[in-house]
């Protein structure tokens, strides 16, 4: 591409679209966006009321003439135009100006679908993105770890998001084997939900379990036990109460869960080409994503399969990282753009 005017002040941004989370990354200046994947529109017109953090403090409190949206949902687009109208939002408030936008790396599920590549594509250039190119986020996390996904040798990523547990082994610049579940932090928050209506008779709210989990939640038994305490409505009389909560209640809410992922995991490697998995075993698991944080997932992780296991540094930022560097290096990532049947 010939060097213009424009391309010298149009701003490259890359974007981790999560289900939970996303975050922008602008060329030269970092993650300037991480919020959570949530719009809040006027119910009749689509005008925006809120977009990320603010539209999470709406989340349950909105009067019928508002919804709140997460418009990806177990890894997959739920809501097209909820999302489209999310990127722009996001980008606004990036502080980029729509006439200076220049390329879009968008990280996606290994999973998508071509319909659903082909619609975060025309957001993205919809959005006022000169070129949109799209990466695997397994493969955008990988390198956002540091991992040299150039080499011949085998690596394995586990990473933890709100919809969807993705494990992808990664050599030659390709996705050797990917497997996606739905099971990630959101279905833990809901296991925390059912442990309390079942055990209790307490119904909490969604964000109470998800502070319990992040608080208190644990894949193994902790070096010092922790206690909280937590409020929910009775579901007898209909009051609401306040209950004490162990670490170890919530990691028996959280079992099922953990044994999916684990079982996932092991499923992989039996799955693994035997030098690829003999490169793992030297090299061990690197987790990634808001789920890797749970605490002492790595001891359990390490337990079931007799693997080395790491936890990845900041692993909430790792693909919009990955994205950073892929965008600021697209000659020499050119291998790992997702490709995709263009019509017209
Ligand atoms: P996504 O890529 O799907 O947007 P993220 O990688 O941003 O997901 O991770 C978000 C998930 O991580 C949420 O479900 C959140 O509850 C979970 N999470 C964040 N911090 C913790 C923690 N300390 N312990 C357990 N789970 C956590
Ligand atoms: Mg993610």
């Amino acid at each position: 591409m010939g060097f213009s005017f424009l391309n010298f002040f149009s701003s490259d941004i890359g974007i981790d679209l999560g289900t939970a989370n996303t975050l922008i990354y602008v060329k030269g200046r970092g993650i300037v966006v991480n919020e959570p994947s949530i719009i809040a529109l006027e119910e009749n017109s689509d005008k925006v009321i809120a977009v990320g953090d603010e539209a999470r403090q709406m989340l349950g409190r909105t009067h019928q003439d508002i919804v709140t949206i997460r418009p990806l949902k177990d890894g997959v687009i739920a809501d097209f135009e909820a999302n489209e109208i999310m990127i722009r939002e996001f980008i606004k408030k990036a502080n980029i100006n729509r006439m200076m936008l220049g390329k879009i790396v968008v990280c996606v599920p290994s999973g998508i679908t071509e319909v659903e590549k082909r619609a975060v594509r025309d957001s993205a250039e919809r959005a006022g993105g000169r070129e949109a190119h799209l990466v695997a986020e397994a493969m955008a996390s990988a390198i956002g770890v540091g991992l040299d996904i150039q080499e011949p040798i085998g690596n394995m990523i586990v990473d933890i998001g709100g919809g969807t547990a993705e494990i992808a082994v990664i050599s030659l610049n390709g996705i050797v084997h990917h497997t996606s579940i739905r099971v990630g932090g959101d279905e833990m928050n809901q296991a925390i939900i059912h442990y309390f209506k079942k055990n209790y008779n307490l119904l909490i709210g969604e964000k109470s379990a998800e502070n319990l989990k992040c608080d208190i939640g644990s894949a193994a038994p902790l070096e010092e036990e922790l206690v909280t305490e937590v409020k929910g409505r009775d579901l007898v009389d209909g009051i609401p109460k306040t209950i004490e909560v162990t670490s170890e209640q919530i990691r028996s809410a959280l079992n099922d869960s953990i044994m999916t992922i684990v079982d996932a995991i092991k499923l992989s490697l039996e799955r693994t080409p035997p030098e690829l998995a003999s490169d793992i075993l030297d090299r061990g698991i690197i987790l990634t994503g808001g789920g890797a944080l749970l605490m002492n997932l790595d001891v359990r992780i390490r337990e079931e399969t007799s693997m080395p296991i790491h936890v990845a540094e900041d692993p909430l930022t790792c693909v919009a990282r990955g994205c950073g560097t892929i965008l600021d290096n697209l000659d020499r990532f050119e291998k790992v753009l997702l490709k995709q049947r263009r019509s017209g």
